[in-house]
This record gives C-alpha cells, structure tokens and sequence, in this order.
C-alpha cells in the first residue's frame, strides 16, 4: 500500500464513525465525528486552517459528546471500512 492510500485511509471526514480514546475516559466509545463549532476552530477556519479537532455525537442523539478533540485521540472505527 503506497503512503497516499495509507494516509486517505486514516483521513476522517464529517460523520464518520469514530472510536474515542482521549483523556474523558467516561467518553471512551463509539461516536459521530463532526467538525468542532467552537469559537478557536472558528478562528482557524477563517484562517483557512485544516480541520484538526472535532465535536463528537452520539450517534443515536440521545448525549452531548466532547468537542474539541485532538484528532490523535480518535480512531477511525472499522465500521466505516
Ligand atoms: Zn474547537
């Protein structure tokens, strides 16, 4: 597998289903990966930034997930694959 492929298969996008493993260790699990709304990512946006943190949701909409999570404390889930 060439380093490109590698890296768009690690790549999230809106919506993807994501498996938390950051510091909110009550949060740990399967979640809705969506862009972070916050007020600093805003900021970045209109900087032109890449996205680089994320809002998390339930993916029955029942509970309100962390937001502004580093992308190295998600993993892609297999889910998606
Ligand atoms: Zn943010």
């Amino acid at each position: 597998m060439s380093d490109t492929l590698f890296r768009l298969l690690d790549m999230i996008e809106p919506c993807d289903l994501v498996i938390y493993h950051g510091s909110i260790k009550s949060h740990h699990g399967l979640w809705l990966a969506l862009p972070c709304q916050c007020l600093n990512c805003a900021v970045a946006d209109e900087f032109g930034l890449p996205l680089t943190r994320f809002a998390l949701a339930d993916p029955w909409g029942e509970l309100a997930g962390p937001h502004h999570v580093r992308r190295a404390s998600i993993t892609r889930s297999v889910a998606c694959l």
